[in-house]
């Protein structure tokens, strides 16, 4: 082999239209169910299999490697895969991975992304309006929501994290004063993980009990922020979850928001897996107030069927994003203050990027942004109507009524049973189902208690198949 011949246009057509046929079978029969949907190998096995594999002299067809690769992952097309957040990608997506791979558009400056810039310009400003965040609304895409929320939380630190009396800079002169965020007890990791690497610290968290329903509980936020004072914490920005990640309840943005204009703090919803419902009529309701957010955040990769990992940080003020890094770097951009949009890099962690924006831009310039809106019905529906089928099995319970499609439930035994039996039953019934392979679900713990749950991710995932989960279940209790 020679670069020549790795390079070659004949190969790639020959070996481009064998991937497309290996995985439009895959496809077809991920989709129909009839298979697992996971093959679980314990982590070492799977290392030794591949590092036996690795030894092996070279093959000049990438073919059965390929095969291989299918056949020892999770497939996310399976009606039976219902764990953690990632969407089944549109088929049309992945084609569009694919074409971007190989044009590799560095992005970072305009000429490296003349396209992949205008249509990331394009998309944000699109979901940004489809969210009613205004006329001076845009944003960008980023590396997922982890990378999203630290972003987002970087730029209100650069414009509200000062103290009051000075013209504090944190840029230029480190964090001199003790800043602090406020949260839900039940916000995704990455915002605690975020505010450490800010250097908050444990002090800089504050994270708000919530109620019942799992929602942060806003009535308390007053008292909270008083406490935070007297300690002389500098409290810069709240983060309101859209939904939170283990029972997918929204928390009340309305009262965030209110909030936040009271005291002239900045307002970030997390809205990574459940800010989309604002394309829902159905489901718009309960994200209402996310209008008035002053940064939100979505993955594509979790409701928007686009392949991981595409998220985008929309700003109500679009040029508030110019001010989280202020770098000058002068072999990249000429003129380091300018607000030009086409230079993605002066916003963005990155500096090279994938063109993540083809990805969307082809559904929409597609499918338009319907597609969109019947992926959620479909979903949201589909978790009320398995959290109907859950009330009636008299050994189950549901943790919560289900606001988004994440639902949580559990064996509830018969009420003889202490906490701890009942913890290693549902562990044991989650590592069964695991073990067996056709249904793929996961756990979590809420108030001490473990949960089975699922997100049901695949809209083509029926009633049906979610009682024969059920029934599966009931046959492990
Ligand atoms: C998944 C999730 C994140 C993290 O996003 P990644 O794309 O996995 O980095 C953040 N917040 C919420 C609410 C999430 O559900």
């Amino acid at each position: 082999m020679n670069l020549d011949q790795a390079y070659s246009p004949d190969a790639f057509r020959q070996q481009g239209h064998a991937l497309i046929d290996l995985l439009a079978d895959h496809l077809q029969r991920a989709q129909t169910g009839t298979q697992p949907t996971i093959n679980y190998i314990e982590p070492d096995k799977a290392l030794t299999y591949w590092q036996t594999d690795f030894e092996q002299p070279i093959q000049s067809d990438p073919l059965p490697l390929f095969t291989d690769i299918i056949e020892r992952s999770i497939h996310v097309h399976n009606p039976r895969f219902m764990g953690h957040q990632i969407a089944p990608p549109l088929p049309l997506s992945a084609l569009t991975g694919v074409l971007t791979g190989l044009l590799s558009q560095g992005m970072g400056v305009y000429e490296m992304g003349m396209t992949a810039n205008a249509l990331e310009r394009i998309v944000t400003q699109w979901l940004a309006q489809k969210l009613n965040l205004g006329a001076e609304a845009g944003g960008l895409l980023t590396s997922g929501g982890t990378l999203a929320n630290l972003t987002a939380l970087l730029t209100a630190r650069a414009i509200v994290g000062g103290t009051p009396d000075s013209d504090h800079n944190v840029w230029q002169d480190g964090t001199t004063n003790r800043l602090a965020i406020m949260v839900s007890g039940e916000a995704h990791y990455c915002v605690d993980r975020a505010a450490r690497i800010m250097g908050l610290g444990s002090a800089g968290i504050i994270k708000i009990p919530v109620n019942e329903r799992y929602q942060m509980r806003t009535e308390l936020m007053d008292d909270y922020l008083k406490r935070a004072k007297a300690d002389g914490l500098t409290v810069f920005a709240v983060v309101g979850s859209a939904c939170s990640t283990s029972t997918g309840s929204y928390d009340d943005l309305t009262a965030i928001a209110d909030f936040c204009t009271r005291h002239n703090l900045w307002f970030h919803a997390d809205g990574a897996h459940g800010g989309v419902a604002a394309l829902s009529d159905t489901y718009r309701h309960l994200v209402q107030g996310i209008d008035r957010a002053d940064s939100v955040v979505i993955d594509f990769h979790k409701m928007m069927m686009i392949p991981a990992l595409t998220t985008a940080v929309l700003y109500r003020r679009d040029a508030d994003a110019y001010r989280t890094f202020q770098q000058r770097a002068q072999y990249l951009w000429t003129d380091a203050d300018a607000k030009d949009w086409f230079n993605s890099g002066k916003r963005t962690f990155e500096c090279t990027k994938l063109m993540m924006s083809a990805k969307i831009y082809a559904i929409l310039h597609t499918y338009g942004e319907r597609i969109f809106t019947e992926y959620i019905d479909t979903v949201y529906g589909l978790a009320r109507r398995f959290a109907g089928q859950i009330r009636n099995r008299p050994t189950l319970e549901v943790a919560i009524e289900p606001e988004s499609n994440i639902v949580c439930f559990r064996h509830a035994g018969d009420g003889s049973h202490t906490l701890a039996y009942l913890n290693e039953r549902n562990a044991q019934i989650r590592q069964k189902l695991l073990q067996d392979g056709r249904f793929y679900i996961v756990q979590t713990t809420l108030n001490g208690q473990l949960w089975l749950r699922v997100s049901l991710m695949n809209s083509f995932t029926t009633d049906a198949q979610l009682s024969e989960l059920l029934d599966d279940i009931t046959a492990c209790i």
